[in-house]
């Protein structure tokens, strides 16, 4: 996050709580007064959508949320956990058809695409085989094409499917870390990437708030200071009797000053750690910048998404 002083020799940064983490971001306001940062459960923001099935067969629980960073891109999908094992069903969530089948070594290993008509297209990543009828197909493709790694288009009448017809069989193919199924929903039309999770949301339980762990304060070089100092500074963070974290030292700063935040979400049942879902900058009740993460496009997010 950055922040822009022009006029202002001192300000002062008060009590913050927030949410996620954030680069660079240019924010231009001339007086910066009782800063705060405020971070939102991950799944009270979302808007209220229809609810989906869940496409495997035993409870949601996730490895990996939308948009959350990784060390080169954001997270394009969420990562479904498949109880440490391979081979477990995976249901179409909507009518449809295959759209798109995609072996490869890397990446998503074995994806399957299913487009459906209310716009969307489901993707289903890392799988360790298809359903029969595409398997099938697919291998006449690859004998066809005599490859193993494809990248296959199909048209709406080559294999339709049912909603909760079973399309394929998890695994940890490709660039996987372990098994799962990476799921995204995309904007058919523009490929657009579409937060899952307000879809699954009947299916998840996340009480638990995003916890900031970091706060550092970059002056810009050669045109700001902070406390003296032209070097950036951690900013230790305090916490009340009810949780609520604070920053306990005065600041003084004049000219451009970057921040930057760390922080993690967490959900119920899980000790994994996910990505924060919206973060806000406020001046007094003056929001300054906001980050919500519902949906993006390939551009916007990195060079590898799985
Ligand atoms: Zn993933």
């Amino acid at each position: 996050m950055y922040l822009k002083d022009k006029s202002s020799p001192n300000y002062e940064l008060p009590a913050t709580q927030f949410i996620t983490m954030m680069e660079s971001i240019t924010i231009n306001t001339f007086k910066v007064k009782h800063l705060s940062l405020l971070l939102c459960l991950c799944f009270q923001t979302g808007i209220a959508q229809q609810e989906w099935r869940n496409p495997l067969e035993f409870p949601l629980y996730l490895a990996g949320n939308c948009g959350e960073l990784r060390p080169n891109h954001f997270h394009g999908g969420i990562d479904m956990k498949t109880q440490g094992v391979i081979g477990k069903a995976v249901h179409a969530v909507q009518k449809g058809y295959v759209s798109r089948i995609s072996v490869s070594p890397w990446g998503y290993g074995n994806a399957l695409y299913l487009t459906h008509p209310d716009g969307t297209t489901t993707v289903y990543g890392h799988l360790e085989r298809f359903a029969p009828k595409i398997a099938d197909y697919l291998w006449e493709q690859q004998h066809q094409l005599e490859r193993f790694a494809v990248n296959l288009y199909l048209t709406p009448e080559q294999l339709p499917v049912e909603e909760d017809e079973i399309v394929a069989y998890s695994g940890n193919t490709g660039s996987s870390g372990g098994p799962h199924v990476h799921f995204e929903i995309r904007d058919t039309e523009t490929e657009e990437l579409i937060d899952p999770l307000p879809y699954y949301m009947h299916l998840i339980k996340d009480t638990r708030p995003p916890k900031i762990t970091g706060l550092m304060i970059y002056p810009q070089a050669g045109k700001g200071v902070v406390n003296g100092k032209a070097d950036k500074q951690e900013l230790k963070i305090a916490y009340d009797a009810q949780g609520k974290p604070f920053i306990q030292a005065r600041i003084e700063a004049w000219g451009d000053i970057g921040l930057a935040i760390r922080a993690n979400d967490y959900m119920n049942e899980t000790g994994n750690i996910y990505g924060v879902k919206e973060t806000i900058l406020q001046e007094g009740g003056e929001v300054l910048f906001r980050a919500y993460i519902n949906r993006f496009g390939f551009d916007e997010i990195g060079i590898s998404i799985v």
